[in-house]
């Protein structure tokens, strides 16, 4: 028996419910907020993420699936959406387009060569935004409480924003003087991945999952303390505007993402309860270089993602959504006459928004009762030759347990009167 590859799972059953309520929930509200669905090649060039990604990034330097193509190009399965976002906005020219900024949502698989643990996986699936084209405050706050009123509407009241700012370069670059000369002395006490990072971005060290408890990273300088007034300015306003929309947030300083492409504004979702490596549930942040250090015009972009794997394990063991199967009519049938009035039957109550099955087994009745029990019918259409040649069906509700014998060009309207 061949089995599935390391790292992935397959979304049937119960997870298929629980995976399309999470979608649906997010595609409604991102189209509440006026964002429009994009959909990008789950491969791209591999230069792209190396770009884009950054080539310190975790993900680049040791989560990308690349490979040679036929025609010995090199392709990487994309790890995470932004890239391809921003690739085909560059491409297809939508910053030429009337109508501004660009507000986009995506939804779709993404590879990352990881440790495979729950949470954590190397097909995973998430959904998220892009704006490009707004550097407004009001634009980070729209994001952010996209995304929060979604995960709310999803979790409940469990989700907190952990936000900080990276500010602008200026500041970036006197915080990046500042923690480079306190971690100077400390260094060989971090992980060898920080002693790296160190080298190519020592911000990045701040967002470390080994050396999270270390007291040199508690006590190293904050950024916060290191922002010019244009930059302290902006982030208040992104914060006065998360208070107005009711969004709960905490400032985090120690929050810097490990993308390489952001600026100001930074966040995660984070669970209230049940903390743990997988309790971040979504991520993102403003990105103003990003587009033209891809080669487009230069434009100011903000956008987040959320892991949907990690919502299903949540609301799995919350179990808080319906996932159990019910229909509205079990259309039961026997001889062919009664089968071709079935089919006909099923076909018209479908697309009169009526959801309907019946046997296609050869079951007997008995089975075909069990059946009805199994999905949860309304109602059970009880077909028979006898009643058919009166013009008449019986049709039995099982919440009043009430059975009757209805004329046939009545029976979609009952049906509909009666759901
Ligand atoms: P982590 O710190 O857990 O590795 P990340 O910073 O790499 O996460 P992002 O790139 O910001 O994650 O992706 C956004 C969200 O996607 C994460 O908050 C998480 O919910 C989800 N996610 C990331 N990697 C995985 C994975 N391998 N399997 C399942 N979900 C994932
Ligand atoms: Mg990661």
């Amino acid at each position: 028996m061949i089995t599935k590859p390391k790292g992935t799972y397959d979304i049937y059953n119960e997870d298929a419910k629980y995976y399309q309520y999470i979608n649906n929930v997010f595609e409604s509200v991102a189209s509440l907020y006026n964002y429009e669905y994009i959909r990008t090649p789950i491969f791209e060039d591999t230069s792209l993420f190396h770009r884009t990604v950054g080539e310190t990034s975790d993900i680049v330097s040791k989560e990308t699936y690349d490979f040679k193509d036929r025609g010995d190009r090199s392709i990487t399965l994309r790890p995470e959406g932004t890239a391809g976002v921003v690739r085909s906005y560059i491409e297809n020219k939508m910053y030429g387009e009337i109508n501004q900024p660009k507000k986009l949502y995506y939804s779709g698989t993404m590879y990352r060569y990881e440790r495979p643990q729950a949470g954590r996986y190397r097909e995973l699936s998430q959904f998220g935004v892009e704006v490009l084209g707004s550097d407004s405050p009001l634009i980070d706050a729209e994001v952010i409480s996209l995304a929060y009123r979604t995960l709310e509407t999803i979790l409940g009241d469990n989700v907190t924003v952990m936000i900080n700012t990276l500010g602008d370069s200026e500041s970036r670059n006197n915080y990046r003087e500042a923690l480079v000369k306190y971690l100077e002395p400390h260094l060989n006490e971090l992980c060898s991945d920080c002693q790296n990072r160190f080298k190519t971005n020592p911000l990045r060290i701040l967002d470390c999952k080994v050396d999270k408890e270390n007291p040199i990273l508690k006590n190293a300088p904050k950024i916060t303390d290191y922002l010019n007034e244009a930059s302290q300015k902006r982030f208040d306003q992104v914060l006065d505007y998360l208070r107005l929309l009711d969004v709960d947030y905490e400032v985090n300083p120690s929050i810097v993402r490990g993308l390489d492409y952001y600026n100001h504004v930074v966040f995660e979702f984070s669970l209230n309860e049940g903390v743990n490596a997988t309790s971040i549930v979504g991520a993102g942040g403003r990105y103003n270089n990003l587009v033209e250090s891809l080669g487009g015009p230069s434009t100011p972009a903000v956008g987040f993602a959320c892991g949907i794997d990690r919502l299903m394990l949540i609301l799995k063991e919350k179990k808080e959504i319906d996932i159990n199967p019910n229909i509205d009519v079990y259309i039961m049938a026997v001889n062919e006459e009664e089968r071709t009035k079935a089919i006909l039957l099923a076909q018209d109550m479908r697309w009169s928004d009526i959801k309907c099955d019946y046997d296609t087994l050869d079951k007997g009745l008995k089975a075909q009762f069990k059946q009805a029990d199994r999905l949860n019918a309304r109602h059970l259409i009880i077909l028979n030759s006898e009643d058919l040649a009166k013009g008449l069906i019986t049709v039995k509700d099982n919440l009043t347990h009430e059975e009757q014998k209805i004329d046939e060009a009545e029976i979609l309207d009952y049906i509909i009167s009666n759901l």
